[in-house]
């Protein structure tokens, strides 16, 4: 149901102050896209996590370290000299200087995500980072699994994207077609249940809503939509925590 639209936006939601806004959920609710967007609305910069882990990926894969070797791919990325850019217009992402922003879209990193990301050394070292640069970056949208549970629990407002997993499927198939990866909605589909499962059941960092995060479901909506939709509850959650009444 949709959020009361605050009588007067809070100071926040228009200025160049300190806003660091959470943004979770599973893949292909289009979380990425919005994101950005909602991003760009509120003059903040952005951080893409899942980026991140897929970069931690490519570095385990170069490595050739078994993907069950929990301590040999603690190992592969103590040294990870990952640069990510905050820009929400312009994604930047180096492994060692070199550009690695498609790779990190490719089969290969996707199939083995799940299993780096769950190995303890990987998250604290990710974790660590992302609070840096959340700290640097003061006005920030963060997207990812667990930022509103674990990475930052204090942000000023959390938000839980979700949708069916056809309706995720459909839209990673569609961005495939666009990027030239193929067509396979069954194939896609299996891939966004797997995933959801193996992060949703893990035992480090679960995927699941923070308890004072918004849910958002996003199957019916087009992009427009959600933003609007994202910018209501931002600013009354700004609101609700202004006057003492969130947490
Ligand atoms: O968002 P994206 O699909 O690029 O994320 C890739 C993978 O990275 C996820 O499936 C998940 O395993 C992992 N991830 C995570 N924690 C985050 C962000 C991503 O474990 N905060």
């Amino acid at each position: 149901m949709g959020v009361e639209i605050p009588v007067e936006a809070p100071r926040q939601m228009s200025g160049t102050g300190p806003l660091v806004v959470a943004m979770d959920g599973p893949s292909g609710t289009g979380k990425s896209s919005v994101s950005r967007r909602l991003a760009t609305r509120l003059g903040a910069r952005y951080l893409d996590t899942g980026a991140m882990y897929r970069v931690a990926t490519l570095r385990v894969l170069r490595a050739g370290v078994e993907l069950t070797d929990a301590a040999a791919i603690g190992a592969a990325v103590k040294e990870l000299p990952l640069s990510i850019g905050t820009d929400p217009s312009r994604e930047v992402i180096r492994l060692d200087g070199e550009d690695v922003s498609s790779e990190i879209r490719g089969d290969a990193v996707t199939k083995a995500v799940s299993a780096v990301s769950a190995v303890p050394e990987v998250r604290d070292l990710l974790v660590a980072l992302q609070r840096e640069i959340t700290t640097d970056a003061q006005r920030i949208v963060v997207e990812g699994r667990d930022i509103g549970t674990v990475v930052l629990p204090d942000a000023d407002a959390k938000i839980y994207l979700t949708a069916s997993a056809e309706a995720r499927a459909h839209r990673r198939n569609q961005q495939n077609i666009a990027e030239g990866r193929g067509d396979d909605y069954e194939a896609v589909l299996a891939d966004v249940q797997r995933r959801d499962n193996l992060d949703s059941t893990r035992k480090v960092s679960p995927l699941r809503p923070a308890d004072d995060a918004v849910l958002v479901d996003t199957s019916d909506l087009n992009m427009d939509e959600v933003i609007d939709e994202l910018y209501r509850v931002v600013a009354q959650q700004i609101s609700v925590g202004r006057t003492g009444g969130s947490q």
